[in-house]
């Protein structure tokens, strides 16, 4: 992939703030305030990410940089090694359990051996971390740092109260987002935190993939959960014990979302696997209902 990073913006998006895209791969935010600049999250590589803050030169003003990661996810992170020296990068406390665990180390060899513009990540940690939530005042606008876990563990959405704007990252995704593991526990963090974002009652929500921005997208995605354990619970034991139950008709994907005209295969292909996952869970979660009903 020939990766490049251009700057975007959203219809009735408030101009102190600029989506930066890697086509469909992420977009990182930067947020301009009276008294620093945040970039929300570094790309995937520190080449990207160097990318980025060329592009957004002009725009930062000399003004002194924050940055944030969202969660340790490899397309949200792995160019923090570009922000060395030049700026602290924040993120939540269990991000540097997510760090330590060898599984992130494994993500990286793999895709290095696939992709060459991998091989020059080096993983760098946060600088600061916080537990519950963190404010940070810019001046004319202020960032609350949300913890939303249940895609991750580690997860963070950033609201920013006086342009109604919530920059979502990956707790909101179209078609679908993704829960953490096939548990209940956290199938119950993605749900909530998805109610904790829908009632912040935004103007404009902005996850990382997508490219959506409408505030419509976190019904959507609670609808979807709610339609899966809708029809999870009214499968007969058997049923949910069969372990291609993401294939058989009624549960598929498309039998909760539609499925975008002229979505590439593999990026199909990657939205059924978190179906798979949200449906593992969905059963998971109702299995332990029967037992303690
Ligand atoms: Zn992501």
């Amino acid at each position: 992939m020939n990766a490049s990073v251009e700057l975007r913006s959203y219809p009735g998006l408030d101009d102190r703030i600029v989506i930066v895209r890697v086509g469909d791969e992420v977009d990182a935010v930067f947020v301009r305030t009276e008294r620093f600049n945040v970039l929300i999250d570094t790309l995937g590589t520190p080449e990207l990410c160097r990318m980025a803050l060329d592009l957004l030169e002009e725009r930062a003003e000399a003004r002194p940089l924050v940055v944030v990661n969202s969660h340790m996810d490899w397309d949200h992170f792995w160019g923090n090694a570009a922000i060395a020296g030049r700026a602290p990068i924040i993120a939540h406390a269990a991000a540097l359990d997510r760090l330590r665990d060898p599984s992130t180390r494994e993500v990286l060899s793999d895709k290095a051996s696939q992709e060459s513009r991998f091989r020059n990540v080096d993983l760098i940690g946060p600088a600061i971390t916080f537990s519950g939530s963190m404010t940070l005042n810019g001046g004319d606008l202020t960032l609350e740092l949300i913890h939303t876990p249940g895609h991750t563990p580690d997860h963070i959405v950033i609201w920013i109260p006086e342009l109604r704007t919530c920059l979502a990252v990956d707790a909101v995704e179209y078609p679908i987002p993704e829960v953490w593991s096939r548990t209940a526990g956290d199938l119950r963090l993605i749900r909530s935190s998805l109610e904790r974002i829908r009632d912040l009652k935004a103007r404009l929500v902005i996850p990382a993939h997508g490219h959506t921005y409408s505030p419509s997208a976190v019904d959507e995605n609670l609808a979807y959960f709610q339609a899966l354990a809708d029809r999870v619970g009214s499968l007969s034991e058997s049923r949910l014990a069969d372990q291609q139950l993401g294939s058989s008709s009624g549960l598929r994907l498309e039998d909760f979302v539609p499925i975008p005209d002229g979505m590439p295969s593999d990026t199909v292909t990657f939205y059924r696997s978190c179906h798979e996952t949200n449906l593992g869970a969905t059963v998971q979660a109702h299995i332990e209902r029967l037992k303690s009903a």
